[in-house]
């Protein structure tokens, strides 16, 4: 069934999911402040409005797809005395958890039904409608988004409760942070003595120390051919988004005094990083590791 949905934030991904939603047949009412997103979204299909407010009048669902948890608390600031009583409101940018609770402790406190529901997947992902929802909420919020959610998505997991969808996504990406650095590590130590990436890649990604990073995202050109290091790096997913997400992992560390010292370590690893690479992938670590060592080596 048709929906008519308000959507904000038409960047590298939500240009694309709001795209897919309108192939798919549903109403959308976008806003974003920049006019190239706010002209390709117009190109794809999309009614556009002025001010972000005017995206969350007469709408079944609100979406959003910003940058930051700081940003989406001010949108919605503005979304939700726009929008009519118990509209569901679904965020899909990647937060802080504690914002995410705040978010949606404002659209309760607004009348409204709030979802958080970040993705993994990319922009190609997001282009191709297959991204991973990782979303936390209530059971019957869950139900009503389940349409929306699947066209723009391969995967839908109801996590758990508001804010339990952010959990889910800062868990996963700190575990990838920590095992790319890891990998990183081993693969240098491995030229360090003789061992050649091929050799390490053939017993490594059939023994115990195998990893999502190695066998499908490997840091050094060779061994799989699909990986970002083949392509000089080019993302993928670039330092910056991990940097971002390793950060809001470390405050999640903290405020829950978790002693989670691997997390932290790759979160500082990453932001030093991001200072010289942001804009290139993240297994390009491996080179920053490489060249470290040489120097503290000569
Ligand atoms: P982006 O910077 O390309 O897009 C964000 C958009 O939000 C921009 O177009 C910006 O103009 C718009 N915006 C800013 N203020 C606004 C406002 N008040 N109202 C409406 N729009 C506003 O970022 P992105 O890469 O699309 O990422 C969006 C979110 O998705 C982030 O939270 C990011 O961490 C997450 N994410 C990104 C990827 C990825 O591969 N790019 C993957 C998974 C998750």
């Amino acid at each position: 069934m048709s929906k008519k949905i308000g959507f904000l934030g038409l960047g590298h991904m939500g240009g694309p999911m709001a795209a897919n939603l309108i192939r798919a047949g549903h109403d959308v009412l976008a806003f974003d402040p920049v006019p190239a997103a706010r002209e390709q979204a117009r190109e794809d299909g999309a009614t556009i409005v002025d001010t972000a407010a005017a995206a969350a009048i007469d709408r079944d669902v609100v979406i959003t797809m910003l940058p930051n948890g700081k940003l989406v608390l001010d949108v919605y600031a503005e979304l939700l005395p726009a929008a009519a009583p118990e509209t569901l409101f679904i965020d899909c940018s990647t937060i802080d958890v504690a914002d995410a609770k705040a978010a949606a402790e404002l659209a309760v406190g607004a009348g409204h039904r709030p979802l958080d529901a970040p993705v993994s997947g990319g922009v190609a992902g997001a282009a191709a409608g297959t991204l991973t929802f990782m979303v936390g909420g209530g059971e019957a919020e869950f139900a009503d988004a389940l349409d929306v959610l699947e066209v723009m998505g391969g995967k839908v997991v109801h996590c758990g409760g508001a804010g339990v969808g952010q959990a889910a996504k800062i868990c996963n990406n700190m575990l990838l942070g920590v095992s790319m650095v890891a990998l990183s590590e081993a693969l240098v130590l491995g030229e360090k003595l003789g061992l050649s990436h091929q050799s390490f890649f053939d017993v490594v990604s059939t023994a115990s120390g195998q990893s999502w990073a190695l066998t499908s995202y490997c840091p050094v050109p060779g061994p799989v051919p699909t990986s970002p290091a083949n392509n000089d790096y080019q993302p993928g997913f670039a330092t910056a988004l991990m940097n971002k997400d390793l950060g809001l992992a470390a405050n999640a560390l903290r405020d829950n005094g978790v002693d989670g010292r691997f997390g932290l370590l790759a979160a500082e690893t990453y932001s030093r990083f991001n200072q010289t690479d942001a804009a290139r992938d993240f297994s390009a670590i491996v080179t920053d590791i490489r060249n470290r060592s040489d120097q503290e080596g000569a």
